[in-house]
């Protein structure tokens, strides 16, 4: 089996050490054991491999569209031809149970088959001329060099959303990968490299995320930046690149809703329920963070929710039948006990889970806690975690009031068998991604984002190639 496990940076085609020969450990969070090292790199790095990515602009922008399809293609079936490596290296860095990492590989070869397919779809206008003299052209053009900064809870199929649609576009790119997961982020590498990627299509750099990020944001040659982490940085990132006026794409955090009326098909709400808050322990940006049950089935659904919840297998990722793995490190595990003591303490009733779980320190119990209110942390602040609270509601208007009162608006989830209130109620909430009647939304063709803090832009589908691009307007006259 090929390992994947890179402890060099990729720049300019080259594997190299970091400048200084500083190192960052990687551990595995189910045991706390160190499993590697990889580069501390930092800005002047960063400023090589951003010279190299422009360097390889012009020659990968020149290619053909089915030039640049057939590399994607050939890099998807890397992917795939490798996807028991990559998942086992997934799940070492990150915990997820080894079914989810298989997942989430074969999505990330999904996105690159997706983008290997939309690179040939990059269509221009024609626009009806005002003029008798002259013809209006639009064509799509690629951005050039972009920098990916990506998290550790999706180190793999983040990157994919990012550099599929770069790459297609005509764009070569810089990645960053989590310093907690960096392995799948080098793998990204290796895998370009079988795809026959040319040196410097795509550079990726490990390291101190400011000193990476203060020069990715400062460098005139970044012409993109493709972000997705926690709002805060986001900020951060807006503002340093508002210095160099950048195009940006913000993929931040969510504060998802999850409504449950009281018309709902409560064994469906219930398997949506745990697929939308349990998956990767809690810890995604479109996982649930409150749930709101319907005063007529709230006392049934509780107890539905616990009995799923405490039927979760918790275990080390790689160990077969392992529902919920580790959390990522020992500050996830101590904010979640954080909030479910700061929920106990406002008169939260913990229904099932409510402790650290004895599969060792990075585990924490899937839990439901029932009377949950909004003065509760976890009311306003993302859990990250696998804790499910309930809140109880009377109405849809004040369902839909309390499902809007955040600041995000990523993912909401809401279950009915009403049509007109499947309607109504999609419409109403504030946010890029709604499920009705659905737990798992997220697929290549279709676009994902979010609004308001959340962020802006859209990735997979056809939408997700245009962030990539540019609008040139070329007007032809004296015809
Ligand atoms: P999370 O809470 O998911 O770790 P973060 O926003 O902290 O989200 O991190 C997401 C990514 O952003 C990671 O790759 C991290 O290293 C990087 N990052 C964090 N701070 C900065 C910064 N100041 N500049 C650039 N990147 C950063």
């Amino acid at each position: 089996m090929t390992d994947f496990r890179r402890e060099k940076i990729l720049v300019g085609g080259d594997w190299i050490q970091a400048d200084a020969g500083g190192r960052i450990e990687v551990t595995n969070p189910a045991t706390g054991a160190v499993i590697g090292t990889v580069p501390d790199a930092g800005a002047a790095e960063t400023a090589r491999a951003v010279a190299a990515a422009e360097a390889a602009f012009g020659p990968w922008r020149a290619l053909t569209a089915a030039e640049r399809a057939t590399h994607l293609r050939r890099l998807a079936q890397a992917i795939l031809d490798h996807r028991e490596a990559l998942a086992e290296l997934l799940t070492e860095e990150q915990g997820k149970p080894l079914a989810e990492a298989r997942g989430e590989v074969g999505m990330s070869a999904a996105y690159i088959q997706w983008f290997a397919e939309e690179a040939r779809r990059v269509y221009g206008e024609v626009i009806p001329s005002p003029w008798p003299d002259r013809r209006l052209l639009v064509t799509r053009q690629p951005v050039g060099v972009v920098a990916a900064i990506t998290p550790w809870n999706f180190p793999s199929s983040m990157l994919a959303r990012k550099i599929g649609p770069a790459l297609a576009a005509g764009c070569t790119v810089v990645a960053k990968p989590a310093s907690q997961t960096p392995f799948s982020g080098l793998a990204w590498g290796v895998l370009g490299e079988m795809a026959g990627l040319p040196a410097g299509v795509l550079n990726i750099v490990t390291g101190s995320a400011r000193a990476i990020g203060g020069e990715l944001t400062a460098n005139p040659s970044v012409r993109k930046i493709t972000f997705t982490g926690s709002t805060p940085v986001g900020k951060v990132l807006l503002a340093q690149a508002a210095g160099t006026v950048k195009k940006m794409s913000m993929e931040l955090g969510g504060n998802a809703p999850f409504l449950v009326f009281d018309d709902a098909d409560l064994d469906r709400a219930v398997e949506g329920a745990i697929a939308a808050k349990f998956r990767n322990a809690g810890q995604t940006c479109v996982c649930t963070n409150r749930f709101y049950a319907q005063a007529g089935i709230h006392d049934e659904f509780v107890k539905r929710l616990a009995a799923a919840t405490a039927a979760l297998k918790v275990g080390p990722g790689a160990q077969d039948g392992s529902e919920i793995g580790p959390l990522i490190d020992a500050a996830a595990v101590a904010k979640t006990e954080e909030m479910v003591a700061d929920a106990t303490a406002k008169g939260g009733r913990i229904v099932t889970g409510g402790r650290r779980h004895t599969a060792g320190a990075g585990f924490y119990e899937p839990t439901v806690i029932a009377d949950a209110t909004d003065a509760m942390t976890f009311a306003r602040e993302e859990i990250f975690g696998p804790v499910a609270p309930v809140f109880r509601f009377e109405t849809e208007e004040e369902a839909i009031r309390r499902a809007n009162a955040t600041e995000y608006g990523l993912a909401c989830y809401f279950y009915t068998s009403d049509l007109g209130r499947a309607f109504r109620v999609s419409e109403a909430l504030d946010y890029g991604i709604v499920g009705v009647n659905e737990g798992l939304v997220t697929t290549e063709v279709a676009p994902f984002g979010g609004v308001k803090e959340s962020g802006f832009g859209s990735e997979g589908s056809h939408h997700g190639m245009q962030d990539y691009l540019t609008l040139k307007y070329t007007a032809m006259g004296g015809l």
